[in-house]
């Protein structure tokens, strides 16, 4: 397990248990590892070696600098991180290496799946033919990166009715004003994919547009308490001009955007229980290694039990998210089945988190062993790609038919 010896170091308890030697090192209970074909689950433990030593153990000092991590990035191109959506990969076998990415960091696992979800997806469904051969070859590799800019200043939850960035039409080119915020990684993409409202017809649209763009400005938003590695941006759109040919030609209106978010939730689930790992992996570690009353606080009744709600957290939402994967294999993944995945998921991996920050008594709210990180990244997945509330109004929705939306 990474940082055993670093926790054994600092609470001075002796090694660890080899993380080979314990029952359960993998703790997939419900064999959900099992569920994927052979060769996928000999490449997803690969993805895990590679996650586990070289990304994992690295992250914490990014984190602690709320640095980008980009040398990593080849390496992560070389396991195929960067073309989940077109190497003909199950939605389970995607959905596991998402796991494992938010096991090792929630930040990079987050680049990992808006680049493919939101990115990838996004030109791939609703791009010319002329922006994928230009796009798609770049972002499978990782050299070049794009961000997703739908959210802004004052229009967050209500953004479908309140998108405020404008698109005008000049001959052969768009006029775009407006500003964004909390867009991940635009501070170091090449392009973002921008929403704007037609000034026109009034419809949402969505234009590639390059970050050297004159008009354009991306400045990093600091001092966040989770996802300090991804580089979340405020933008600014300042009568930046693009071609017609930086439109794209699918995405005409909100249902557009909608069909995206539907599997970036499905992806946050999914992240969410790879962190709830991750907190189970720092917190079994820690209860093995740290000594009170002459013995591991493992040996106590009261450690025992928040280990087992982790680990059933964690298991819980495995298992919701390996059923959901099931449905979105058949296509039939709607709003309703994304939205409870992810509001379920997240809420769990907040509780899992608090519990684990307790478990490790004062060296929990230390980064330095890990889970004070895992805290604050558990956060950030309750809030973003619609907030808990948000999600759980669409699941309201759905099931009453009636919206509560505004009061
Ligand atoms: C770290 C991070 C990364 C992000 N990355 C991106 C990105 O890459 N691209 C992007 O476009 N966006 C991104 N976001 C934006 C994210 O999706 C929004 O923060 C989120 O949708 C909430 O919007 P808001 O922050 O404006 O909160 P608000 O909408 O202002 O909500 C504030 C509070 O009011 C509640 N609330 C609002 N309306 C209602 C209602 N009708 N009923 C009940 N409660 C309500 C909310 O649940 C919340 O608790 C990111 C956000 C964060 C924090």
């Amino acid at each position: 397990m990474p940082l055993s010896e670093n926790h054994a170091t600092s609470t001075e308890a002796g090694p660890l248990q080899d993380a080979g030697e314990l029952p359960f090192p993998d703790v997939d209970l419900m064999h959900v590892w099992h569920l994927v074909e052979p060769d996928e689950r000999q490449r997803l433990s690969g993805i895990r070696a590679f996650l586990q030593e070289r990304v994992r153990p690295e992250s914490i000092d990014y984190w602690n600098r709320e640095e980008f991590p980009r040398h990593l990035l080849p390496e992560m191109a070389a396991y195929g991180l960067g073309a989940l959506q077109l190497d003909g990969s199950s939605e389970l076998f995607k959905g596991l290496v998402y796991v494992e990415a938010a096991r090792a960091d929630a930040s990079l696992s987050a680049l990992v799946g808006i680049h493919n979800e939101l990115i990838i997806g996004m030109i791939l469904e609703l791009g010319s033919v002329e922006q994928q051969e230009k796009w798609l070859p770049g972002l499978t590799q990782f050299t070049a990166l794009g961000a997703f800019a739908l959210t802004e200043p004052d229009h967050g939850s209500d953004i479908a009715g309140g998108l405020s960035t404008t698109a005008t039409r000049e001959g052969d080119e768009w006029v775009i004003n407006g500003a964004k915020r909390w867009i991940g990684a635009a501070t170091v993409a090449d392009f973002s994919l921008v929403w704007a409202r037609d000034t026109d017809d009034d419809a949402i649209k969505a234009f590639i547009v390059e970050s050297t763009r004159p008009g354009f400005n991306a400045t990093k938003i600091s001092n966040k308490v989770g996802l300090r590695i991804m580089q979340n941006a405020d933008i600014s759109l300042d009568d930046v001009r693009v071609p017609e040919a930086n439109r794209l030609p699918g995405a005409n209106n909100f249902a557009a955007a909608n069909e995206l978010l539907k599997h970036s939730r499905a992806w946050v689930g999914w992240q969410a229980a790879g962190v709830q790992l991750g907190i189970f992996d720092v917190a079994r570690d820690y209860a093995l290694a740290r000594r009170q009353f002459g013995r591991p606080i493992a040996a106590f009744q009261l450690v025992q039990l928040p280990l087992a709600e982790i680990l059933g957290n964690a298991m819980a939402s495995l298992s919701l998210m390996s059923d959901l994967a099931r449905i979105q294999e058949s296509g039939d993944l709607e709003m309703v089945q994304a939205a409870m995945a992810k509001s379920t998921t997240t809420r769990l991996a907040r509780e899992s988190a608090a519990k684990g920050r307790a478990l490790l008594g004062g060296n929990g709210v230390s980064s330095d062993y890990e889970m004070a990180k895992l805290f604050g990244d558990a956060e950030i997945l309750y809030t973003y790609e619609g907030t808990y509330e948000i999600n759980s109004l669409i699941v309201g929705r759905a099931v009453t038919g009636v919206s509560a939306f505004v009061g």
